[in-house]
């Protein structure tokens, strides 16, 4: 397998299917609508909205030519193409605000380690074309409604300004004044970080770096009115919903189209990493060549949610129907079992079997090992009566039944 590359196998299926179910019902509830976006877009759209100055497009992009020579790009993130799409589409036409939700995989060619995949899949939420803050916290509520329905109940909601044109470059200068005596304590990557983006300081998780930003300038104090209004607004909307909140006045996120609100939530089983991400991105339409219109949004990493349910000792939320298992003994009874399984499947049992053992004894061990509550049996004997036996699995009791009354009674007994 390719370096940082993971199978999903079928043993981790009641995880997945929990995070699907999960996901289609708090987007059904919140009224956000699919969209699906290509895996490969061309470079320039993440390089300009990004940012060709952070992490995940300088260093960690998967970026080739095609045998055409279009410079394209393994998708890092959803934010830029469903912006992309929205506008190729004139979606603003349909709803607005549109809210739309994805899945899906997405590559950054990192360090692979715990938590930290070269593939990995995100859950996300986005609400284009309105800036006020209802809509900052209402993709919030959707990111938690979404981990709350799955148990989860140690999370930290750590939010953040990030200022707009206006007032970002006054901060950018205070940032640029305290780190310029202390450039030699920084990392190599923090050194060029100091003159390409310096937001981007703030994000470095070496340990000398985090030491040397205790003390740095924070954003609040230089936000314009229109920025310290909006995030007035924000975290108030916050509290009057009781959605427990730190401030982070260092959060700035690795993504450069970021503006007023950012916010990643986080379990105690897995600090360090974060759960989800998001933040406001006003400018993200004009960057990519639409007309100016506010947005916001969030992603979740799915495989790390599944760690972090792990870590807590949380089980999968997904509810499996009971189970029954069909056993046929001989080769005209393998040949008759297909319509009863049908016969059951359409009225809504779930019916499992390993028609490819031939010994009953076999065939039972399956049975029990997947954990079936009631197995129905089909001989030669049974065939030529027109009946079947029906076992439950736990006593071993058995009892012989006429075909017609088998959905009927396999349904009574798996109650
Ligand atoms: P981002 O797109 O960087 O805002 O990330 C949003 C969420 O995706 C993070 O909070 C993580 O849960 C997840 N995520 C980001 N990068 C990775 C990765 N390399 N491996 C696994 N999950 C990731």
């Amino acid at each position: 397998m390719v370096k940082g590359m993971h199978d999903i196998l079928p043993k981790d299926q009641d995880w997945w299917e929990s995070l699907f179910e999960t996901g289609w019902s708090v987007a059904g509830l919140h009224d956000f609508n699919y969209i699906e976006t290509p895996i490969l877009e061309t470079a320039a759209l993440f390089e300009a909205s990004v940012g060709a100055a952070t992490d995940i497009v300088d260093k960690e992009m998967y970026v080739f030519k095609t045998k055409g020579g279009e410079r394209v790009a393994l998708r890092p993130e959803n934010t830029a193409s469903v912006m992309r799409s929205y506008l190729e589409h004139h979606l603003g036409y349909f709803s607005s605000p549109l809210k739309v939700f994805y899945c899906g995989p997405f590559f950054r060619y990192d360090k692979p380690q715990k938590g930290r995949y070269r593939e990995f899949h995100q859950w996300g939420f986005e609400i284009l074309g309105d800036g006020d803050a209802v809509y900052d916290v209402s993709i919030i509520l959707a990111v938690l409604d979404f981990l709350w329905s799955l148990k989860f109940k140690d999370l930290t909601l750590k939010i953040n300004a990030v200022g707009c044109r206006i007032c970002r470059p006054t901060y950018r200068t205070k940032l640029k004044e305290y780190y310029r005596s202390r450039k030699s304590k920084l990392c190599k990557d923090c050194v060029k970080r100091y003159d390409n983006n310096v937001l981007r300081l703030l994000d470095c998780k070496e340990p000398g770096c985090l030491e040397i930003k205790k003390e740095a300038p924070i954003i609040l104090n230089y936000l314009c009115s229109s920025c310290n209004n909006h995030f007035r607004a924000v975290l108030e909307l916050i509290e009057d919903n009781d959605i427990p909140y730190e401030p982070d006045p260092h959060l700035v996120r690795g993504l450069d189209y970021y503006n007023k609100t950012v916010f990643e939530v986080f379990s105690s089983k897995l600090e360090g990493s974060a759960l989800a991400g998001g933040g406001r991105y006003d400018y993200l339409s004009e960057i990519i060549g639409g007309r100016p219109m506010p947005a916001v949004g969030a992603a979740m990493g799915m495989e790390r949610i599944i760690e972090a349910m792990q870590e807590s000792g949380l089980v999968p939320t997904v509810k499996r129907k009971k189970k029954v298992f069909f056993i046929a003994i001989g080769e005209e009874a393998k040949k008759a079992s297909l319509k009863f399984i049908n016969e059951l499947r359409r009225a809504g049992i779930r019916t499992l079997e390993s028609l490819g053992r031939k010994s009953l004894k076999a065939q039972l061990k399956s049975a029990d090992k997947h954990k079936a509550g009631l197995s129905v049996i089909l001989g030669q004997k049974e065939i030529f009566e027109e009946s079947v036996i029906i076992r439950d699995m736990k006593t071993g009791a058995q009892e012989t039944v006429p075909v017609g009354k088998l959905v009927e009674r396999v349904k009574k007994g798996l109650k």
